[in-house]
């Protein structure tokens, strides 16, 4: 609804308007928020801050606290005008963050083993700024046009690690490896079943239902997708692992074609490069194979693991990469940039227009001109869309790919002497070979029988999040709880291990004690 009524000449409208709204109030409006200079000032404040957080190296876990104390203290932070813009308070502006670091989980510190985020490198975080201020939504290239050109540039140069031909492929951004594996799959299912998106389930046979083989380990993400596609979570086809937690290759062929019998057409396969519990790869090559053979879809998750396709050391547990129709790869973990940054990879550049539409190469060759082609849109879910490659590539630019590979390779091999450690221990068991930069173990001592303590390595885990020296995680193996240890971060050395190794038996012993 208009203030006046529109018809009236420009002049008189604009007139009319100072008149009716409350002129007060357009000049009391502080535009002093939108200078330079104040810019400057703020700046200034937060990267302080900031610098006093990276240099703090204490070895720090999680100090969780409750969470009404949170929001009371978070509230008393909030100006209570109402009419007026509030002048700027430095002083609260520190306390923010103070307050946020203080709470927060520390991904920065060696006490931090416990999840697959990391520390960022402070370049890309610094980097996120311009994003913000420059705020260019990158599903489009008018509207983003650097991010469109370098998300075309990053995604050549990752292929140099994959070996697709130029100009075949596709590589999309996406906010998160979750959404990453839901485009593909969607992908999978339309070009399986092209009248689904337009007609719905009922369009295909009821005979034969549209189903996906995953592994028994899979991320939770793929069974989400089943359900939102329509596919349901009934139809996922699991696959068995073996002991060290890969896709079991003899079981693949006999469970698709039980499942046939069933009444399950499997249309695809979805396998892992880093499973979440363990870190474990697939074979990936093998599966290739057999999902030409099966004239299935093969997806790779690879949001953990496909960041080690840039070590020369560690790429060829990324073997047959290039026979994969599809993968997912969330730089946001292994590549050390702010979350987020996720890359879907096709190996066919039209099928990547299939996830939201039907007939997806025709639309593309009949709509696209010298810009438009570099659009996402059509690809990714998303509309507006941050431009989530930038991050990544400025680091890229600056330091090229030794610094991912490097610190990658770092991690990887802390992960080894990590597990040796362990295996001379005689009262830790690891649970499995680490592949990658995740090791799970138990804590087991001879001293007591300690399978009558009720969830003993879960008692663990809890006390030592309590205790906020050490943040780790747990995961169920085989239906039993064991402790888990991630490491992103670099400046995690074995002298931390042994300390929370140290750290764990004190709190075992404590809790046997008490039993
Ligand atoms: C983290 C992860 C996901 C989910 O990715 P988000 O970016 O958190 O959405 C999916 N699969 C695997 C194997 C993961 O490690």
């Amino acid at each position: 609804m208009y203030l006046v009524d529109q018809s009236s000449n420009d002049e008189a409208y604009i007139d009319l308007l100072e008149k009716e709204i409350n002129a007060d109030k357009i000049k009391g409006f502080d535009l002093e928020l939108f200078n330079p200079d104040f810019f400057k000032k703020n700046a200034s404040i937060v990267i302080a801050k900031l610098e006093e957080y990276l240099a703090d190296s204490s070895i720090k876990g999680l100090a969780l606290t409750d969470p009404t104390e949170l929001i009371t203290a978070a509230k008393s932070l909030m100006t209570s005008a109402q009419d007026e813009i509030t002048p700027f308070d430095e002083k609260k502006l520190t306390a923010i963050i103070d307050l946020y670091v203080r709470t927060g989980i520390q991904v920065h510190s060696p006490g931090y083993m416990g999840r697959q985020f990391s520390g960022v490198v402070p370049l890309a975080g610094i980097f996120d700024m311009v994003n913000s201020i420059l705020n260019q939504p990158s599903s489009f290239y008018e509207a983003a046009q650097l991010p469109n050109a370098v998300e075309d540039i990053m995604a050549n140069e990752l292929n140099q690690f994959i070996g697709w031909p130029q100009n075949e492929f596709a590589m999309v951004t996406t906010s998160g490896g979750s959404l990453a594996n839901l485009t593909a799959l969607l992908a999978a299912r339309n070009d399986k079943y092209p009248h689904f998106w337009s007609k719905g389930a009922t369009s295909v046979n009821q005979d034969l239902r549209p189903a996906i083989a995953v592994s028994e380990d899979a991320h939770y993400s793929v069974s989400r997708a089943a359900g939102i596609m329509g596919i349901g979570e009934n139809q996922l086809v699991k696959l068995p692992v073996n002991t060290q937690k890969q896709i079991d290759i003899t079981q693949v062929v006999p469970t698709i074609e039980d499942a046939k019998k069933r009444g399950l057409d499997v249309f695809c396969l979805v396998a892992s490069v880093g499973t979440t519990a363990t870190g474990a790869f697939d074979d990936i090559d093998t599966l290739g194979e057999i999902a030409q053979a099966l004239n299935v879809w093969l997806h790779i998750d690879g949001a953990h693991g496909a960041s080690l396709l840039v070590s020369d050391k560690l790429r060829h547990k990324l073997k047959g990469i290039e026979k994969v129709d599809s993968f997912s790869w969330d730089a946001h973990k292994m590549m050390f940039v702010p979350g987020m940054c996720t890359l879907l990879f096709y190996k066919d550049k039209y099928k990547s227009y299939g996830a939201f539409q039907q007939n997806a190469s025709y639309v593309f060759e009949q709509s696209k001109d010298k810009y438009t082609q570099y659009d996402s849109a059509e690809q990714n879910f998303e509309c507006t869309k941050r431009p989530l490659i930038m991050n990544l590539w400025v680091l890229w630019a600056i330091h090229g790919k030794a610094l991912f590979a490097q610190k990658i390779e770092h991690l990887c091999h802390l992960t080894q002497e990590a597990y040796h450690l362990l295996s001379h221990e005689l009262d830790f068991t690891p649970v499995h070979v680490p592949e990658s930069n995740i090791l799970c173990f138990k804590y087991t001592p001879f001293n007591s029988d300690i399978n009558h303590i009720k969830d003993f390595q879960l008692q663990i885990r809890n006390a030592i999040k309590e205790d906020g020296t050490f943040f780790i995680s747990k995961v169920d193996i085989n239906q039993e709880t064991c402790l888990r240890l991630v490491f992103m971060n670099h400046t995690i050395d074995m002298h931390h291990v042994r300390q929370l190794l140290q750290k764990i038996r004190g709190i075992g012993q404590q809790i046997i004690h008490q039993h």
